[in-house]
């Protein structure tokens, strides 16, 4: 017998989100009900909820920063314990055959990786995400939260985290690399804390100099207000690594030319509208210009398991789904500090 969980649901992309509920269903043999506890609030989630994107479906429920506890497991599980702490990210099951499943890259399957909302799950049914109190996901989809973070700090590390420290590891962020992070939010925080773990000198490009303390205090070494022409000129030349995780379009040869000779810039922020840039940017300085999709599974275990030996975790502020749409607001605004995570025993 599917169960009901309480959610907030978008019914249309210019509706707000009202509070419901969905069914789950009973864990299958290798599957895990889990108690959703905290929700983190991503971009990603209002540029769905929003129709930001092509291709959403309503009613939907977004959400796929999920940390909680195991409520039951199906009999041949044996990844997972009941009582365990547990995340889920961005998405819950991939074909596991082809090539990229098979090098622990299911971000990226072949057949496409079944995302934790707006998709259609095995059974055939549209997958609904982590702003609901419970979750259906196999096991091998479920990743283990180390004991040191607390849930409300881990949730934002199963889309925020993992995002950063995927290129952050692969484009090899270390002691000597000069690293600019460009937009300070839920991913740009996460990314100064996880460059300056791993050793780089970090800089935060910021729209203003209101978040200068923050970044201060989370690991950047430098911090500059990207309305100040000035930075440009600058920080010319300057980085080996720049990521971007701007929601809206930017001036990408405005950074490209931050970048030192061979640097590497990785797009992460999802804007709506196409951007365009100038090849000479590229040529000029034989600059590459990069994108990057969250991580495998292998990697955001390992992620995990990184912030836990670090000590880190995200920056949130919890709030009850009764302020699910005003967060949206602040995000919008960029007045948030510096993740927006859902308590699910208010939903
Ligand atoms: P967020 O918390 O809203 O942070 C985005 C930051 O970008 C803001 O805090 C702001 O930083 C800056 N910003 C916003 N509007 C701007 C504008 N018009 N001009 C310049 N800077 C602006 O969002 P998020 O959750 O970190 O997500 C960021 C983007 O990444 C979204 O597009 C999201 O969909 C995407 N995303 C991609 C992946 C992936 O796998 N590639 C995963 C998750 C999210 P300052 O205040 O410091 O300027
Ligand atoms: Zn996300
Ligand atoms: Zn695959």
């Amino acid at each position: 017998m599917p169960t009901l969980a309480k959610a907030y649901i978008a019914a249309s992309a210019t509706s707000p989100l009202e509070p419901g509920t969905i069914e789950r269903r009973d864990p299958g043999e290798f599957e895990v009900l889990i108690a959703i506890k905290f929700t983190g609030i991503c971009h990603s989630d209002i540029h769905a909820a929003r129709g930001d994107w092509a291709g959403v479906k309503y009613p939907l429920v977004v959400g796929h920063e999920i940390a909680g506890v195991v409520e039951a497991v199906g009999e041949k599980v044996t990844r997972h314990a009941v009582g365990d702490r547990v995340g889920v990210g961005c998405f819950v099951d991939s074909c596991r055959e082809c090539v990229n499943c098979r090098a622990g890259e299911e971000q990226h399957c072949l057949a496409g990786s079944v995302s934790t909302y707006n998709s259609l799950g095995r059974d055939g049914l549209p997958t609904a995400g982590g702003y609901s109190t419970s979750i259906v996901v196999e096991e091998n989809y479920v990743l283990g939260i180390p004991d040191g973070i607390p849930l409300e700090a881990a949730a934002p590390l199963l889309c925020a985290g993992i995002t950063m420290y995927s290129p952050l590891r692969n484009w090899g962020a270390a002691p000597g690399k000069r690293v600019g992070i460009i937009g300070m939010g839920g991913l740009g925080h996460m990314g100064v804390k996880i460059a300056a773990a791993l050793g780089a000198d970090v800089t935060v490009l910021s729209q203003s100099l209101k978040k200068q303390d923050d970044a201060l205090r989370l690991g950047a070494q430098g911090y500059h207000a990207t309305a100040d022409p000035g930075t440009f000129e600058a920080l010319r030349d300057h980085f080996d690594l720049v990521i971007n995780t701007v929601s809206a379009e930017i001036d990408v040869d405005e950074y490209l030319s931050l970048l030192a000779v061979g640097g590497t810039m990785v797009m992460v922020g999802l804007p709506p509208k196409p951007l365009t840039l100038r090849t000479w940017s590229l040529a000029g300085f034989r600059r590459n210009l990069t994108g990057s999709k969250m991580g495998g599974i292998r990697q955001t275990q390992e992620m995990l398991d990184f912030c836990a030996a670090h000590g880190l975790g995200a920056e949130v502020e919890v709030i009850p789904a009764s302020k699910i749409n005003e967060a949206y607001e602040r995000v919008l605004t960029s007045d948030v500090r510096y993740r927006f995570v859902i308590d699910a025993g208010t939903l």
